[in-house]
């Protein structure tokens, strides 16, 4: 199995950094103090993971209708073998034919190893490593790769929504380091929040102009339908791209998206059962279209009520097959 670690670390250590992990996490919050900062953090995690990850335990009743989708899904290690296809919507399918993103490139390195995401349509593989390279000709140092899709794709028991079809990626906004990142560093590293506290524009302290560049870069590939980032980095944004602003319209802002971004590319040529997302309003996206995301309500939304999950039955025909697919 990919990403085994190495048994002769004991239990013990494992603990410590466990302990330490949260313990900073729990500083981090602390420190934060407004409640806005608090907020931002809890919508955007990027949890630490675990050296050990323990495999999820068998469902008692898999086969019941209303079993979630996220529950078989996340259960498959595997992909599904054959050619790649994208089944369904980015919100509401399934991958066959997956390839795994290799976890060290020239110019990437995967992070987070243990919640084993780093699988896409080879298109999207393809489009990462070509984006890599890009990025280090802006001055970038290489990307660190959060999640990509599981082995099927599907709906995943954390994080996300999209991520289903293998047309997805988020890259943090911290630059790879020059050394290879050992097992430790990539699941509990942290990333680097670029949003100021009070989320009303970028942190000048980490914010730099290569990483308008390295966006710039992303939404540049004609592969590439949308980017989501959070609001104030579309501002800045903005404030940054000078007279080249036609990128601008695939660059989205979101929730949360404040230590990474998200990109999105299109259902590759000739992929029939592939459902496409409408494309993004024209136009920069710029100014006065972005004051709904600096309201009091926006920035401090009550507590959403959260949706019924997704079951088989809310997916393409085929995605039950290949979940079922041993
Ligand atoms: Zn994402």
């Amino acid at each position: 199995m990919r990403h085994k670690f190495t048994r002769n670390n004991s239990k013990k250590k494992v603990s410590l950094m466990l302990a330490a992990a949260r313990l900073f996490a729990a500083l981090v919050l602390t420190a934060a103090g407004p409640a806005g900062a608090q907020e931002k953090h809890l919508i955007d995690p990027t949890p630490p993971g675990s050296l050990n990850p323990e495999p999820l335990p068998p469902l008692k009743n898999p086969d019941a209708p209303s079993t979630p989708a996220k529950e078989l899904f996340a259960r498959k290690t595997t992909p599904f073998p054959g050619p790649p296809r994208s089944i369904g919507g980015y919100f509401d399918g399934c991958l066959a034919g997956a390839a795994a993103l290799p976890i060290t490139g020239p110019a990437w390195q995967v992070m987070r190893l243990s919640r084993n995401r780093n699988w896409g349509n080879p298109q999207l593989v393809r489009f990462i490593e070509q984006f890599a390279e890009n990025a280090k000709k802006v001055g970038w140092n290489g990307l660190l790769v959060g999640d990509m899709s599981q082995p099927r794709g599907g709906p995943m028991l954390s994080e996300h929504k999209s991520h289903q079809i293998g047309l997805d990626a988020d890259i943090w906004f911290t630059a790879m380091p020059d050394h290879v990142q050992s097992r430790e560093e990539r699941e509990f590293g942290s990333a680097i929040d670029v949003v100021a506290p009070d989320q009303r524009d970028v942190d000048p302290q980490v914010w730099t102009h290569t990483h308008t560049e390295l966006i710039r870069t992303a939404a540049q590939d004609p592969a590439v339908v949308r980017i989501l980032v959070n609001a104030a980095i579309k501002k800045a944004l903005c404030r940054e791209a000078g007279t080249d602003r036609a990128w601008l319209f695939k660059v989205r802002p979101w929730y949360g998206h404040a230590e990474h971004f998200h990109v999105q590319i299109a259902c590759p040529a000739g992929s029939e059962e592939c459902k496409p997302q409408a494309p993004p309003r024209p136009g920069d996206g710029c100014g006065h279209e972005l004051d709904f995301w600096f309201k009091q309500s926006t920035l401090h939304p009550p507590p959403r009520k959260p949706k019924p999950d997704l079951t088989l039955a809310g997916l393409p025909p085929a995605c039950r097959q290949i979940v079922k697919a041993p």
